[in-house]
Order: C-alpha cells, then structure tokens, then sequence
C-alpha cells in the first residue's frame, strides 16, 4: 500500500468543482437537472479575444515564454492597475501564472512556515483553507453572519491575530456572499492591520469587474497606500472576461515577494499559456464595453433571483453586491422540513427536485447555501421553482 504524504492528506478535493461533476454525472444518467453550481460565467470568452490567440498562433508564439509572462502581458497588466486602481507597477513586481488560483498558491508556498497561521473571513473562497494546509500553514477563520452582512468588522480582525499570524485574504466583492467592502469598512480592517507589520494581505480581486449599481470598486491600498509594501494584489481574467479555460491569474506586489513566487513557478509549471497569455493581452488593452455587458446581465440576474428566493418561505437572501452568487440562509426551510445541516439540505434537493448547488458549509458557513446565476433566467426560473416546492414539502 502507498503511504500518501501528510501534507496531502490534509486537504480534500475542492467541493465546488465535486457538485459540478456529481450534476453532470446525474444529467449522463439521464436525470433532470438544473445546475446552480457553476463558479465561471456562462458567456462565450467574447470574439475579440478568441481572435488575439488566433493571431498569436499565426505568428508562431508557441514556445516558452518568460517564467513571469511576456513583456506585452506584463505592460498590459501594469496599464490596467494605473487605470483601474491607481497602482503603479513595476514589471519585477508583476506574476503572471496559470490562473489566479496559482497565484495564489504560489504566495503562501513563498511566504509561509509551519505553524504560520492564516487568516481567512468566512464565508470563503474554498481554495484558501487547502492552499495554506498545503503550505504547512494554519487556516484561522473570522466569520461573517448574514447580520453583518457577509463582511468582518475590526473588533473581530483584531481579536483573531496572535504572533504566529502571517498573511490575511480579503476577497471583495466576494465568492460565495457577492458581498464587497466599502471604503469605510476597508480603513477600518487597516487600522488594525498596521499594528501587525509583519502580516502580509493578499486582496483577491478576482471579481472586481462585476459589481453592481453605481458602487465603485475599491481596494485596501486605495485606503491604506502605507500597507502596499506587504500587500499582494490578485486578479486575473477568468471571470471578467469568460476566460476560466484559458488560466491567466497575475499578481502584483512587493519585488522580493513577488520575485520568491516566481521561483516556486519556475520549478513546478513554469510560464502559463504564450497563446492564452496574447489573449488575455487583448482581454486587457481591448474595448471593455464586453465587461460591462456581461455586469449588467448578471445584475438583472442577481435581482431575479434574490427576489425569487425571498419569496419562498424559510429562505432569506441578501442582495449580493457584485460577482454572480448569492449566498441564501436557508435555516427556516431546512426546520421545516426537519433537515439537520445544508450538506443534507443540499443533497436532498438535488435527489427529490433535481437542483446542483453547493452547502455553505463548504465555504465556512453552516445553514446557507450558494447560488450561482451564471445562468439563464430561464433556468432560473426553473430553480426557483424547484427549490420552493422543495421547501414547502409539496
Ligand atoms: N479567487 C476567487 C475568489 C475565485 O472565486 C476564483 C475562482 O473561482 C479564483 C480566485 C481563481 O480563479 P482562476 O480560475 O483564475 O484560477
């Protein structure tokens, strides 16, 4: 028998992609099912970008590139944190990887020790538990109640740092609340963070291109410029552009930080995709009217939805401030239907009515469950109605 690392064997299979492929197997199977569990946009990637991989075949760019990402990626990535978010980049303190998700993953292999603790807000993104178990790290979670609605506040901040604290994640607008942290509420976290130098924070900004209403997104370093010399930004195009296939993540940060993630790339993937890094390219200097277009669907969307669910007796849904989740309390349905946990809840409406989601228990937060609406209102429509009749033991 093989003995299996101890590393490995602390982290588990991630639980979102798993509700993907036990709906897709239902569907083979040829059950009927409505699947709200999607973590990408149902767009097609828009056909400009498609064409600026085209290009890039033509003209031969199938070998490897720098580790870090090409020059024009780099150039294209440092443009866009001076217009969007007022950053000046330099290209040594620019990662380009194969997905946010490696970024990521590259950050705590550079940064963190055995025994480091890292903080992670609850309700999270399910990566960032295993990323820092994977690192040898300690997870150390900070929950958000609907109450306060999806975001920690800076008693609760402080009250979680010890010394072995290392690096914290903010995640806005978020994956899987919709949830984003105001101006405000960002200076508060800061006020906090900058009596703990030695912590780094990693704001993840994976869906600050769909926010809804007139909100302005807005990041720790538009508030806090002092803390940009332990602050890593993470983006990519996966989710602003329909681009999940093509894995381009990029990072920007501290030279040094930045420089050490770049070596744990080079000795595990090495550059990401030349042809998906000229697309993201395009992705990055073209038109932005197709981001926009994408938003303004999902809003529609997200107010479909959460209405629809409010409506249902036993679930209570917040009006996510951007991404395309929504992350309903669903504890009402559950007692009424003498349903112990959402892991069953989750289960058992995927076997009676034939709806995929995910527990909120898989994202730190027992009792919800969240809805993706990267899909048609059609479908919707379709879901909302299942998960009514569901409630109502009808
Ligand atoms: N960060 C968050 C909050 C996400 O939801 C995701 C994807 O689900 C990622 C990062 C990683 O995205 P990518 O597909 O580029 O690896």
């Amino acid at each position: 028998d093989i003995q299996l690392s101890e590393r490995v064997q602390r982290i588990k299979p991630s639980p979102t992609l798993a509700v993907s492929a036990l709906a897709a197997q239902l569907r083979s199977e040829g059950r009927d099912i409505v699947g709200l569990g999607a973590g990408e946009p149902d767009f097609d990637t828009p056909e400009h970008i498609k064409q600026g991989a085209i290009d890039a075949l033509a003209r031969g760019e199938t070998k490897y590139t720098a580790v870090d990402g090409t020059a024009a990626l780099k150039q294209a990535i440092i443009a866009k944190f001076e217009y969007d978010n007022g950053f000046q980049f330099k290209p040594n303190e620019i990662l380009v990887s194969s997905g946010g998700k490696q970024s990521i993953f590259n950050l705590a292999q550079a940064l963190l020790n055995p025994g480091d603790e890292v903080l992670i807000p609850a309700p999270y993104w399910v990566s960032y538990p295993d990323i820092a178990l994977l690192a040898d790290a300690t997870p150390v979670f900070i929950t958000a109640t609907q109450e306060s609605g999806f975001r920690i506040n800076a008693q609760q901040l402080r009250a979680a740092i010890t010394p072995k604290s290392r690096l914290i994640f903010i995640n806005s607008p978020s994956n899987p609340t919709g949830a984003a942290y105001s101006a405000d509420e960002l200076s508060a976290l800061a006020e906090v963070l900058r009596e703990h130098p030695n912590l780094v924070i990693a704001t993840d900004d994976m869906y600050e291109h769909i926010l809804f209403g007139s909100a302005k997104f807005v990041n720790i370093l538009n508030v806090a410029p002092d803390l940009a010399p332990r602050t890593v930004v993470l983006n990519g195009v996966s989710k602003a552009y329909a681009m999940t296939g093509w894995r381009i993540g990029y990072a920007g940060g501290p030279a040094k930080l930045i420089g050490a993630m770049k070596n744990v790339q080079s000795q595990s993937t090495s550059n990401p995709t030349s042809i998906a890094q000229a697309a993201a390219v395009v992705a990055l200097n073209g038109d932005q009217q197709c981001v926009r277009d994408m938003c303004v669907e999902f809003e529609k969307r997200a107010r479909h939805v959460v209405d629809g669910l409010n409506a249902i007796p036993g679930v209570e849904c917040l009006m996510p401030d951007g991404t395309f989740y929504c992350f309903p309390r669903v504890t009402g349905a559950m007692q009424a239907r003498g349903i112990a946990d959402d892991i069953e809840f989750s289960r058992r409406l995927l076997d009676d009515v034939g709806v995929a989601l995910v527990p909120g228990s898989a994202f730190g937060l027992d009792g919800h469950v969240r809805i993706s609406f990267a899909t048609s209102l059609a479908v919707l429509d379709q879901a909302l109605e299942r998960i009514g009749r569901f409630a109502r033991g009808a």
